[in-house]
Parts: structure tokens; sequence; C-alpha cells
């Protein structure tokens, strides 16, 4: 990593190294010359304790995973988490439907229903990415600021890990419930806004207003392909 490219975990500074290898075997932390504290603590500690740290929604947590480390698998991230949503979609379409003939061939045909839910979900997230890139786009410009996308790109797919909870409701199939859905939307969406809150150095207001329109347009989106299939549908049975 370039020098100047780390961040003091405890006060956002910026810092050109993490720790000193004094090639002898011994390391010594960086002290961060504005705050005095080691620049990133976390360094030291196993990831077991990052990670809770990072579930628990600490800024310094946050900043080591997002300035201070090189992880980039949040497009992986991504699919593996459209692809449990998807299946989740796809079970919940597959219940509502009576089928009760295991040999059916539609159960076969139907698979092509998954990859529809696959795209949905997709759909939704560009959507909801959309929203917040453009809400702090536009309040960063009107404050004279620029933006990167990138970043805050990385930052949205990382911190929506929160979805990988949807593994339990795969694997326990159908005992889920509509409460166990909201409370995981509502710690992913309070990832987002930390996340965002740590790329930006913004006020946690405006993290907020971002995830919440982008959470708004993507509400509005999904209405909407609903509305449309219900009218498709009526006017296909119509013919
Ligand atoms: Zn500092």
């Amino acid at each position: 990593m370039a020098p100047g490219l780390f961040k003091c975990v405890e006060c956002n500074e910026d810092a050109n190294e993490l720790h000193r290898d004094y090639s002898n075997g011994i390391l010594k932390i960086t002290i961060c010359s504005s705050c005095k504290k080691p620049v990133d603590k976390y360094i030291e500690y196993d990831p077991v304790i990052i990670l809770i740290d990072a579930t628990l929604c600490k800024i310094q947590a946050f900043r080591h995973i997002l300035f201070n480390t090189e992880i980039n698998i949040h497009w992986k991230l991504c699919v593996f988490c459209l692809l449990c949503e998807a299946y989740l979609r796809w079970a919940l379409l597959q219940g509502s439907q009576s089928n009760d003939d295991p040999a059916d061939i539609i159960r076969y045909t139907k698979e092509w229903e998954f990859y529809c839910m696959f795209a949905l979900a997709a759909l939704e997230l560009a959507v909801f990415c959309i929203g917040v890139l453009f809400i702090l786009w536009t309040a960063q410009c009107c404050s004279g600021s620029s933006v990167e996308f990138t970043p805050l790109l990385k930052a949205l797919l990382l911190s929506s890990y929160g979805k990988v909870l949807l593994i339990p409701a795969v694997i326990w199939e159908h005992n889920f419930s509509p409460l166990c859905f909201s409370l995981i939307r509502l710690f992913v969406l309070t990832s987002n806004s930390q996340a965002i809150r740590v790329i930006l150095n913004c006020s946690r207001r405006l993290s907020l207003l971002a995830v919440c329109g982008g959470l708004l347009l993507e509400t509005w989106v999904a209405q909407a392909l609903k509305t449309l299939q219900v009218c498709s549908q009526d006017y296909l049975s119509m013919l």
C-alpha cells in the first residue's frame, strides 16, 4: 500500500505506516501524531475480535477494515448474499404455489424462476446503491467536496455482510419470519450507514439520510415491479 493511505482508527488522521519492523523480529506499532494513540490497534487483534467489533458497528473496526486492510472480497460476498436472498424469495414463491407432485416436470422448469429472483434481488441492490450514491454525491457537491464512488461502493457491499445471516434461514428452510428478515435488514442498514460515515468522514445525519433515501428508492422500484407483474398477469388472463 502506498505511503499516506493508512488512517488512524481513532481520529481518522492519515498515517504512513501501521508498524515499524526493526528487522530483528521486533515490531513496534506506530503511534498517531494527532491523538497519540496506536494508529491501528487491530493489527494485533484476532480476526474474531475484529469481526465482533464490526458487528457492534464500532467505527474503529470499520476504519481498520476499510482503510488499513486490502480486503477485496466485496464482489464475491455480494454474489453470495444475492444467491441466498434469491433462494429465500424463490422458496417463498414455491411455498405460495400448490404443487404436491414431486415428479412434476414443472418443478424442473421452474428453475428459471430462481434466476428471475436473483435478477430481482440484484436490481434492488443496484437501485439501493444508486440512490445512496446519488444522495451523497448531491450533498458533497453542495458542500464543495468531491466523492470517490469506488471506495463508497466497496464499503456499501462489504458492510452488507450481515446478509450472510440469511444462511441459517436457508439451512433451516422455511423456519423464518418477517420479523427475522426485518431485523437482518435493520442491521445491514446500520452497518451501511456506519461504513458511509467512515469513508466520507461525514455526520451521522447525512449517512442515515443517504441510507434511508436508498431504501425508499429500492422499495418504490420493488412496488412498481410488483404492480407491473400483477398488471401483466391480469392482461394475460384476459387474453
Ligand atoms: Zn489518531
